[in-house]
């Protein structure tokens, strides 16, 4: 992950006073990298235009109208012809209604009366609309489609985001209040030059999912979609979580020779991890899709350290079929004939919910019935699971490691790992260390469990008591925290103790200069996604473990997360160097 620059309360935008043009913006650091691009505003909710008089240039408020239309529904065909199918025929049909010529008078009238070009379109939609609904079942059903085009339409006029996931046809950068991971899976990397969410911490999982992209992020981004217009060039400097608007030639040159540098270093790194000394530590990746297990093996990751299995099914609202679930692993499995994978099973609920393991709402979705909680709720789902992805790792030869999300104690842990075995899985059964007690106890859970692996995502989030969701608190999401570390070291002990390994595959496990300080701790693998691995061998490879332990006693001599990381850089030499 990205170093974590904003402390508390510094991560908002600079003010801009009443006409100032802003021209940086602060958040958090997501995703390390730069890019640069024309902002694309994924929408939310577009606003009623108000009913204020127009007073300026008719004809000039005409020709806007006119070709705000006629650009709606020209990208509602492209979509269509790019889309196909039955997609193709929806969206066709939805372009001829923004043609309407009935339609195109109604607006016209409206603005002849003296309305503003986003006004009179509201209110022309607004007399079919009021038709639609009357005319019976079938066309009542369209009111939904007409909506959506009078707000592409409104929102082009007043020039905020249409609403949905735009479609991109050149590199952009996409500016959004938050991004569901349903949203960015289905985003085309090479399209995207980075992200800037206005909330969202660097643990959320839009800031995972830009890692596993390699595309630079900027989350916690206080006020970005009001001060960010559409079509503005924008800077996203993912690394030190700047945003610059309209940068001038000099500094898009300088970037440009950063990420050049960047590229260079990452791709004179290979071969397996292991401190300068020769002390191995293996370097996994962290997939959620067949696209990842491709970036994952071109990093030369050893394996996949946490394969997120709930992500196959996001948008599902069915149980898949125990079939249908071998087929989906092995095309994730197939790469890793030989080496090691670790499947989680399904990490439902909070901010990625299933549909069909039907959990009620909750009031707090985080500490409710999520991960391994809800699978006990349902044997049946986490039987299937661990049957289909041992028949997965039979057919592709991946040594198949399987682990919970979301354990608390010893309990879970045994509750867990006879599920496993009576499902006849034979190899390694472990739990994830993502909740407090878990990290305290690790002793009990290691005398049912095979390993350990700590998700730094969730632990900080519970540690902290800080949603990873929301932006205002991402200064407290930070894993550089000593408090955090206290915990990494008790769960790594425990290993040692046991002689049983405690690897990390939250996001922690992707900053350079933290993953030294975790191997200082004990933990004995690191995964991540697979565009950070690079990055990380280098740094690792580039130090001793005796550096990466008194980097590892430094952090946690400190009391604050920026004195840590400070303390922990001071021990570690050959980062700056390096860039990272
Ligand atoms: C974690 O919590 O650190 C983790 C790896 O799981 P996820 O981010 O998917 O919740
Ligand atoms: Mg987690």
């Amino acid at each position: 992950m990205a170093e974590v620059t904003a402390s508390r309360g510094d991560e908002s935008v600079q003010p801009a006073s009443a006409g100032e043009r802003v021209v940086t913006l602060t958040g958090v650091g997501a995703s390390l990298g730069m890019g640069i691009g024309p902002a694309v505003l994924v929408g939310g909710e577009v606003p009623e235009p108000p009913d204020t008089p127009f007073t300026g240039d008719r004809q000039a408020e005409l020709a806007r109208c006119e070709d705000a239309l006629a650009a709606v529904a020209a990208d509602l065909e492209d979509r269509g012809r790019r889309a196909g199918g039955d997609a193709q025929a929806v969206l066709e049909a939805q372009a001829l209604m923004a043609r309407d010529p009935d339609l195109a008078q109604e607006v016209i009238r409206h603005v002849n009366e003296g309305r503003t070009a986003a006004r009179a379109v509201h209110e022309a939609f607004g007399t079919y609309r009021a038709l639609l609904a009357l005319a019976g079942d079938y066309m009542a059903a369209r009111v939904a489609d007409l909506d959506d085009i009078r707000d592409r339409v409104v929102a082009r006029l007043l020039g905020v985001a249409a609403p949905g996931m735009p479609s991109l046809t050149t590199r952009s950068v996409l500016v959004a209040r938050d991004l569901a991971p349903a949203d960015t899976a289905l985003l085309d990397p090479l399209l995207v030059a980075g992200f800037v969410t206005e909330e969202g911490g660097p643990t959320s999982h839009t800031a995972i999912i830009a890692r596993a992209m390699n595309v630079p992020a900027v989350v916690a981004c206080a006020g970005a979609t009001s001060a960010i217009r559409a079509g503005v060039r924008l800077l996203v400097d993912g690394t030190a979580g700047l945003i610059q608007l309209e940068p001038d030639e000099a500094t898009v040159a300088a970037a440009q020779a950063t990420m050049t540098r960047r590229a260079a270093t990452m791709s004179r790194s290979s071969g397996p991890g292991a401190t300068a000394d020769g002390h191995r530590v293996p370097l996994l990746a962290n997939v959620g899709s067949a696209a990842d297990t491709a970036a994952a093996l071109e990093a030369g990751a050893e394996g996949v350290g946490l394969f997120r299995t709930e992500f196959v099914f996001l948008d599902r609202t069915t149980a898949p079929s125990e079939d249908e679930q071998v087929g989906l692993y092995q095309a994730v499995l197939v790469g890793f004939s030989g080496r090691k994978v670790v499947a989680r099973v399904l990490d439902a609920g909070a901010d990625k919910p299933l549909a069909f393991l039907g959990i009620a709402a909750e009031p707090n979705p985080a500490l409710g019935v999520r991960g391994l909680r809800a699978l006990l709720t349902a044997p049946d789902v986490l039987a299937a699971q661990l049957r289909a992805l041992s028949a997965a790792a039979a057919q592709t030869g991946a040594l198949l490691e399987v682990m919970a999300p979301m354990v608390a104690d010893a309990a879970d842990a045994r509750a867990f790992v006879e599920a496993g075995r009576a499902q006849g899985l034979e190899g390694p059964l472990g739990v994830m260390v993502e909740v407090p007690s878990a990290a305290l106890r690790a002793r009990s859970i290691l005398e049912h469990a095979d390993f350990l692996s700590l998700g730094t995502n969730d632990l900080t989030q519970y540690t902290f008591a800080a949603d990873r969701q929301v932006g205002s608190l991402a200064a407290y999401q930070n894993p550089w925290h000593p408090a955090l570390l206290d915990l990494v070291a008790a769960a790594a002990s425990a290993g040692q103790a046991a002689g049983k390994p405690c690897g990390v595959c939250g996001e922690a496990a992707s900053t350079p200069a933290l993953a030294c300080v975790l191997v200082g701790l004990g933990v004995t693998s690191l995964s991540m996604s697979a565009g950070a691995l690079p990055m990380v061998r280098t740094a690792l490879a580039a130090h001793t473990l005796e550096q990466c332990r008194q980097a590892a006693a430094a952090a946690r001599a400190a009391t604050s997360a920026a004195e840590a990381r400070a303390a922990a850089r001071a021990s570690l030499p050959a980062l700056a160097d390096l860039g990272a």
